[in-house]
């Protein structure tokens, strides 16, 4: 048996990936991984289909969220593991972004539709089963209009946080998603945390914040962060006492990561299920 290949962020057409949750977990188990998380951006909606498909592909399932909140104005992404998925700080939160995230992607379109042609009716098309919509399911609309090639053209373009077209959602302060993700059993680790070619990154003081908060770990391994980003990540991971994982962020076809990309250690994954409230789903 080779070393133990554990991949805890994920995204299924439940929020912006191209694949059904069943589908993430098999290709997960074809691609050769003994661990993957599920972590569809603001919901848990997924977790019962990729349970249901982790027992048939024979593959440990970690059951999680993304969830979207804000530091010093900034966007900032908080992975949650084996949380509660009924306790009512987080759902109440989770709930609350999701309904700002329609109002926000209907503003952009409306943005968009002034020099392009894009319908409101044409992103609900190619939301499909999600029931968290994003700026990915926009540039769908786009790609299928003719307009760009593809999502990565779309961002760069059009839909980039600081583009002409952007319009940012309610997210809570981080502080308190963490909190809330705790409150609910959570296990909270910050999303690449360094990926500054994306957008604006937070400043070190925010990690001591969200570290007092109860925050558990850093991404580390994750193909937006520069060799200076992992370095820099490392040592503050290290002065705050919070463990380090690795992932691929896996969107399907929707981005190039692909899955076992980025790799978490067995202990790291020990730790995590020890901290969470509920179990790692193993056939
Ligand atoms: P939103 O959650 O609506 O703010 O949109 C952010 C999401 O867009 C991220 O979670 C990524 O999945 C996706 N994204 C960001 N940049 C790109 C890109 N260059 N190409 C494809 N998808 C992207
Ligand atoms: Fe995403
Ligand atoms: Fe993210
Ligand atoms: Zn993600």
């Amino acid at each position: 048996m080779g070393p133990v290949r554990i991949d805890l962020h994920t995204h299924s057409t439940a929020s912006d990936g191209t694949e059904v949750p069943g589908d993430v977990v098999a290709a997960a188990a074809a691609a050769g991984l003994d661990v993957v998380a599920l972590t569809d951006h603001d919901t848990t909606a997924g977790w019962v289909e990729a349970t249901d498909s982790a027992r048939r592909h024979g593959i440990d399932l970690v059951l999680g969220t993304e969830v979207s909140a804000r530091a010093h104005g900034i966007s900032i992404h908080l992975l949650s593991y084996l949380q509660d998925p009924t306790a009512l700080a987080l759902t109440h939160e989770l709930d609350r972004t999701a309904e700002a995230r329609v109002g926000r992607a209907r503003s952009i379109v409306e943005l968009l539709a002034q020099d392009y042609p894009i319908t409101w009716d044409d992103v609900v098309a190619q939301s499909r089963d999600a029931v968290v919509l994003g700026r990915p399911h926009i540039a769908d609309a786009l790609v299928e209009r003719g307009v760009v090639p593809d999502r990565d053209a779309a961002f760069a373009r059009l839909l980039r946080a600081d583009g002409p077209y952007h319009v940012p959602h309610y997210a809570p302060a981080g502080v308190d998603a963490v909190r809330a993700i705790r409150a609910a059993g959570g296990v909270p680790v910050f999303a690449h945390p360094g990926a500054d070619a994306r957008g604006e990154i937070v400043p070190d003081d925010v990690f001591d914040a969200l570290a007092e908060a109860g925050l558990a770990g850093l991404e580390v391994d994750h193909r937006d962060h520069s060799p200076a980003q992992r370095t820099r990540l490392t040592a503050i991971a290290q002065r705050l006492g919070l463990f380090v994982t690795g992932s691929s962020d896996y969107h399907g076809s929707g981005k190039a990561n692909r899955l076992g990309e980025n790799l978490t250690g067995p202990e790291v994954l020990a730790e995590i299920e020890d901290q969470g409230t509920t179990k790692v789903v193993r056939p």
